[in-house]
């Protein structure tokens, strides 16, 4: 029997709209307002939106939704689709709302028209003062029975700049004792003197999200337009434009929005980290963005396999920041490069290795022979990691210790005899003696050890600084903790090690390259690298050491 996922409930509809007949094929969108970086939250409505047209066999457009000319910019566009390039998918359409802006102004001359909207003088102040409560009923404004004719010619001259932003708006005439407050009257224009970041200076009123979200879905002729759950009141205002417009009927569904532990995921908030200088910038490493993500060492498979587990669901959740990292060590492990790092150096002399040997030692590329070999370089003075060496060793201590014996890996087993201490007492050199015959791939020695460590040759070794990220806030909900969401930021979420032994082959590595540095976490060559200051992050530990934390308890 196959083990086939069993459908999720937007899929399910889609699969009703094909089998009725009601569309031939499926057409879906990606609607991002292009004022921020997409972060991991996008990428669920990106897989969600691009995954259904591949499955169905339809397509998807990549929409701009550039309906307000303060927070837009073009950096945002490229950098928008630069991250759903790169997390795999591709778009059918490039295409922005406001290309749509001439249509719009159409649709709204039309409602005018039909009596289905009027100009309104009022204030902000007095618009809000007159919408009433959820549970009280709003009053008209003074200014609703206008003539269809002065509304026409009003509208005309707001378009044309006779007026000052806030002056006048236009609004949809629906009810003011709607049970749904959007359907109060909503403005749909508003007066704003600001240059557009495709359209100039040509339009001085631009049009509110509900009255160029739908319309533009209407005119792609989208059949499913999915957004999240907060948009469930606007999807009656949605159909009441398109009904009385009589265009294209696309429908809007919901699907609850991806919340993460340990981050925040709306544009806003991310954009103060950034301004106030808490990050380096929208793709610093400890960013929630898909591009701090991949400039951390993410794959976009990782992010694939993530949205896929989560599931689409209907109610609101907060998804284990644990899950991804573990899809992202899923993959890495299959993927990544394996090599020898020391993040915090030991000198070790081997006393009995000839002075001046170097010794070329094969070791494996991958987590198998798959991938290939490569060689390292072993000579008499090594690197090894201070936290491998114990001057009186703990119980169970399989690692170095005076007297106790360790496999170097993919080289040989030496025995410790001797350390020397700094006036400090801190051990600064272990002496140890190898043993010839234990060479790995053609072990004689018949020595059993149960400990292996990594290890750099010292007169080989190339130098690196090291960037460890951790959480980028100490709680698990910083929005929903009392207070301002910055005062939960984690203060030590970047550690750098200034100088760390790394193989000599790592510095041919690539920005594309993903390493494990054995026993010491995932890492990958960091943007600010050159090739004569080499960076690497640390894209995540070899284990999840925040879940033991939290069972230790
Ligand atoms: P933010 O609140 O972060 O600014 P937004 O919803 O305003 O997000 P848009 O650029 O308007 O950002 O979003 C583009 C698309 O991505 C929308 O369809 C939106 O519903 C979806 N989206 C945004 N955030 C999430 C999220 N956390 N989970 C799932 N989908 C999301
Ligand atoms: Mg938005």
């Amino acid at each position: 029997m196959s083990e086939e996922k069993s459908l999720h409930f937007i899929e399910e509809i889609v699969e009703q709209d094909l089998q009725s007949g009601k569309y031939k094929s499926i057409i879906t969108r990606f609607p991002p307002e292009p004022n921020g970086y997409l972060h991991i939250g996008h990428s669920k409505s990106i897989c969600l939106n691009f995954g259904l047209a591949a499955k169905y066999g339809g397509s998807t457009n990549l929409r701009f939704d550039d309906t307000n000319p303060v927070t837009e910019d073009t950096e945002y566009v490229e950098s928008i689709k630069a991250d759903i390039r790169w997390l795999g998918f591709d778009w059918s359409n490039e295409l922005y709302a406001s290309d749509y802006f001439d249509q719009l102004y159409a649709f709204a001359v039309s409602l005018i028209q039909q009596g289905l909207a009027y100009v309104d003088d009022s204030t902000s102040e007095e618009i809000a003062q007159l919408k009433g409560t959820p549970t009280e009923p709003g009053k008209n404004s003074a200014y609703r029975d206008r003539s269809m004719t002065e509304n026409l010619q009003l509208f005309e001259e707001m378009k044309s700049g006779k007026y000052k932003d806030g002056e006048k708006v236009l609004r949809a005439k629906i009810d003011m004792a709607h049970t749904n407050m959007l359907m109060r009257d909503p403005i749909i224009y508003r007066i704003k003197h600001a240059h557009h970041h495709r359209t100039g200076d040509k339009w001085c009123i631009y049009p509110m999200y509900d009255f160029a979200h739908g319309q533009s879905d209407s005119i792609e002729k989208i059949t499913h337009s999915i957004c999240t759950l907060e948009f469930i009141p606007h999807r009656e205002l949605y159909d009441w434009f398109i009904e009385k417009l009589s265009i294209f009927p696309s429908h809007q569904y919901e699907f609850a929005r991806l919340n993460m532990t340990y981050t925040v995921m709306s544009k806003r908030k991310l954009l103060q980290l950034v301004n106030e200088g808490h990050v380096t910038g929208w793709d610093d490493p400890r960013m929630p963005t898909i591009s701090g993500f991949r400039r951390k060492g993410y794959t976009p498979a990782s992010i694939r396999t993530f949205c896929d587990k989560i599931g689409v669901a209907k109610r609101e959740n907060l998804i284990d920041l644990s899950l991804l990292e573990f899809c992202l060590r899923e993959d890495l492990n299959h993927t990544a490069k394996r090599a020898m790092a020391v993040l915090d150096p030991l000198k070790m002399v081997i006393t009995n290795y000839e002075t001046g040997k170097t010794e070329e030692l094969t070791s494996e590329n991958g987590p198998d022979a798959s991938m290939g070999t490569r060689t390292i370089p072993f000579s008499k003075e090594l690197w090894i990691e201070q936290e491998d060496f114990m001057e009186v060793p703990a119980k169970k201590w399989f690692r170095l210790a005076p007297g106790a014996m360790v496999r170097l890996k993919s080289a040989y087993i030496v025995q410790c005899d001797h350390f020397i201490k700094n006036e400090q007492g801190q051990v600064v050199e272990v002496h140890c003696t190898y043993i010839p015959e234990s060479k790995s791939g053609s072990d004689t020695s018949g020595i059993n050890v149960k400990g292996t460590i990594h290890w750099v040759s010292a007169a080989h070794a190339t130098t690196a600084e090291i960037r460890l990220y951790d959480r980028l806030f100490r709680v698990e909900n910083p929005s929903s903790e009392e207070g301002d969401f910055k005062e939960y930021i984690n203060p030590d979420s970047l550690q750098i090690i200034s100088k760390a032994y790394i193989e000599p082959s790592l510095s041919q590595a690539t920005l594309e390259d993903r390493f494990q540095f054995l026993r010491k976490g995932y890492f990958c060559l960091d943007t600010d690298s050159t090739k004569n200051h080499l960076i690497f992050n640390r894209t995540v530990t070899l284990k999840d050491a925040w879940s033991k934390e939290v069972k230790k308890g």
